[in-house]
């Protein structure tokens, strides 16, 4: 039995004051709740801030990048250590948004997986088509291939400490979720092709997200799916109403 994870990826937003208003509420409204791990991917910039407020708590913490060096001469890069060193224990990797605005190719994406797993971080790497992709019927291909070329080289040990999230690019942040059915058939795809490159144990095990415009109106159904493990939400974990009726809603 997996146990349902919900990471709320804050991109972009929340200085200080606000990283903390919003991490101890949802300390406050997820006191005692254990029936899922919680994950908070909030911005370099405040991940010591959030660490502070949620250490005492099942709560968690993840980035949602990294770079794919220890250390070394990187102007502006992060480097795994240091998110460890910030009580990191998960790291987003390979989010679309990244992707798109940064090139990140699936050889870069494979490079902070590993690294990721050097040093004990798990990764959240997420996968996804375009609508361009879709309508080509494409979506198997390109998940395929984002398989494939992320995980090239990792063994059964490294994929138990891996996380994948399902996020169709169309549905990131444009309020237009995948229907539970479209999820579910692409998250079984995805079972499947780790039961044949690792192992029907490691498939077994490895939690596979959904992200996409998840809401509090959405999630259960989208989450009662057989091989949707959790979320991963952007936009909703936000507030810490939205956030917290996501995960007390659909476990
Ligand atoms: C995301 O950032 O990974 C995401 C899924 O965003 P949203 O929930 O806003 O669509």
């Amino acid at each position: 039995m997996r146990k349902p994870l919900i990471a709320g990826n804050w991109k972009m937003y929340k200085t200080s004051d606000q990283a903390v208003k919003l991490s101890a509420g949802l300390k406050a409204s997820l006191k005692d709740f254990t029936a899922a791990d919680v994950v908070l991917c909030p911005p370099f910039t405040v991940l010591n801030t959030v660490y502070n407020v949620i250490n005492d708590t099942d709560m968690q913490l993840g980035a949602q990048d990294l770079f794919w060096e220890k250390e070394g001469a990187f102007t502006g890069e992060i480097s795994p250590i240091m998110l460890k060193d910030c009580g990191c224990e998960f790291v987003i990797i390979g989010h679309s948004e990244r992707r798109k605005y940064f090139h990140e190719t699936d050889a870069t994406i494979n490079k902070k997986i590993k690294v990721s797993l050097e040093v004990g971080l798990k990764p959240i790497v997420c996968v996804g088509e375009t609508l361009e992709e879709r309508e080509a019927d494409k979506t198997i291909e390109v998940i395929k291939t984002q398989l494939s070329g992320g995980l090239l080289e990792l063994n059964i040990e490294d994929m138990l400490n891996v996380t994948i999230a399902y996020e169709p690019v169309w549905a990131i942040g444009t309020g237009k979720n995948a229907t539970a059915a479209q999820a579910q058939e692409v998250h079984k795809f995805i079972r499947n092709w780790i039961v044949e490159r690792f192992s029907q144990g490691v498939s077994n095990t490895v939690r596979i997200l959904y992200g996409g415009s998840v809401k509090p109106q959405n999630a259960k159904e989208l989450m009662a799916q057989e091989d949707v493990d959790g979320a991963l939400v952007g936009g909703a974990s936000l507030e810490v109403s939205s956030f917290t009726d996501i995960i007390k809603n659909s476990i």
